[in-house]
C-alpha cells in the first residue's frame, strides 16, 4: 500500500486508474480527460497531476503518488511552483476539489472576482498567455511542469488559439491535462493534439448505493437522469433534482400536447440559462439513445412517452442547443431559445 494522496479515487475509478494512472500521461504530453458530469473527473485529474509531479512515481513504479517526497508535500500544500491550474472564475470558486481552486487562484484576481455577483464562466486568453510565460521559464524543482485546464471547453477562441501554439511546440517535460465533459465543444485542432480518454461511469445501481453510503436517501418517486453520482448527490441536496423532474414532466407534457410550450418556456427561463441548456441537451441525448439503440434513460417510469420520434429532428435540436450554449455565455434571450427548442421537439414526435 502506498501513502494516501491528497484526494482519493472513487470506487468506480479503479479500472480507469489502472489504465491511465501512474506513467500514462508521460507517454504523451497532452491528455483530454472526459466523461459524464459528476463522476469525479476533477479528483481523478488532481491525482493524475500529482502522479506526474511526484518524484518517486516514475522512478519506483508506484501505483499512486507517494505523498512523502518534497514534490508531493508541496503539491498537497497547494504551493508547488511547477503546477499550473487554469480555470474559469466560477470553477475556481465552486469546483469540488479545493486544492485545484487554490492553484487556480494564482491566475486570477481573487479580490475582484469575489466581489462579482456572477463570476465568469469563461477562461480568457490572458490566463493562457500568463501560463505560457511561466511555462517557458525553467521548471523550478521537479524538472517537470504541468498545466491542468478545466473546464477546458470554457476557453474562449483566443485562449484556445494561444494554447494550441504551446501544445504544438511544448517546452521539454511539459504536460497538459485538459478536463471537460464536452470535448466536442473544443476546437478540433486542440482535440487532435491530445489523446482523448473517457472515464467510466458507474451503473445506476452503483450510483444509488454510493449515494446511500453518503447518508442520503434517494426518494423513490424521483425520476433519475443520466448524471454521475457526485452530481446526483449535490442535486438531491440542493433541490435541483426535483426541479429537473418538473422539467422532464413538463417537456414530455409538451410532446404529448398537454402542456403549452410558451408557458413552459417562460417557467424554465427562470432557471440558470447555462444549466437549463445543458440539461436540455442531455435530455435530447437521452431521447436519441433511447429511440436509436433502445438505451432506456434514467427517467423512465413516466406516465407518457412518445411511441416514436423523428431522431434526425432531435439531432437538429441537439445541435441548435450547442449554438445556444455558446451564446448563453454572452447574450441570449432564454425564453425565445427555450420556446424554439420545445416547439422543434414537439415537431419531432
Ligand atoms: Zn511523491
Amino acid at each position: 500500500m502506498t501513502e494516501q494522496a491528497s484526494v482519493s479515487l472513487f470506487p468506480w475509478q479503479q479500472d480507469d486508474w489502472s489504465r491511465l494512472g501512474s506513467n500514462h500521461l508521460q507517454k504523451h504530453h497532452a491528455m483530454l480527460l472526459t466523461g459524464l458530469d459528476g463522476i469525479g473527473k476533477r479528483e481523478f485529474a488532481c491525482l493524475l497531476a500529482q502522479s506526474i509531479i511526484c518524484s518517486r512515481t516514475a522512478n519506483e513504479s508506484l501505483d499512486q503518488p507517494c505523498g512523502e517526497c518534497q514534490d508531493c508535500r508541496l503539491f498537497e500544500a497547494g504551493t508547488h511552483p511547477d503546477v499550473h491550474v487554469i480555470a474559469s472564475e466560477r470553477e475556481a470558486l465552486e469546483g469540488r476539489v479545493a486544492l485545484l481552486g487554490e492553484y487556480a487562484n494564482r491566475y486570477q484576481d481573487a479580490a475582484a472576482r469575489d466581489k462579482k455577483a456572477n463570476p465568469s464562466q469563461v477562461i480568457p486568453v490572458d490566463q493562457i498567455r500568463q501560463l505560457i510565460d511561466r511555462f517557458y521559464q525553467a521548471s523550478h524543482i521537479s524538472g517537470r511542469r504541468l498545466a491542468l485546464i478545466l473546464p477546458a471547453d470554457r476557453m474562449n477562441v483566443n485562449a484556445s488559439n494561444a494554447l494550441l501554439k504551446v501544445l504544438e511546440e511544448p517546452p521539454e517535460n511539459a504536460y497538459f491535462l485538459l478536463v471537460t465533459a464536452n470535448p466536442s465543444a473544443l476546437p478540433a485542432t486542440i482535440r487532435s493534439r491530445c489523446i482523448l480518454e473517457r472515464l467510466s461511469e458507474p451503473a445506476i445501481e452503483e450510483s444509488l448505493s454510493w449515494i446511500q453510503q453518503q447518508g442520503t436517501v434517494f426518494p423513490e418517486n424521483l425520476l433519475l437522469e443520466r448524471s454521475g453520482p457526485l452530481d446526483l448527490l449535490a442535486q438531491l441536496e440542493s433541490g435541483t433534482l426535483e426541479q429537473k423532474n418538473q422539467n422532464i414532466r413538463g417537456v414530455l407534457g409538451v410532446l404529448d400536447g398537454r402542456t403549452d410550450a410558451v408557458e413552459l418556456a417562460s417557467q424554465m427561463s427562470k432557471q440558470d440559462s447555462s444549466e437549463i441548456l445543458n440539461w436540455f441537451q442531455q435530455f435530447c441525448a437521452d431521447l436519441i439513445r433511447w429511440y436509436c439503440v433502445g438505451q432506456v434513460p434514467g427517467w423512465q417510469g413516466i406516465e407518457y412517452v412518445p411511441s416514436s420520434m423523428n431522431i434526425m429532428r432531435v439531432y437538429a435540436v441537439y445541435d441548435k442547443i450547442s449554438t445556444y450554449r455558446r451564446l448563453a455565455r454572452e447574450q441570449l434571450n432564454g425564453q425565445l431559445a427555450l420556446e424554439e427548442i420545445l416547439i422543434s421537439l414537439r415537431r419531432a414526435v
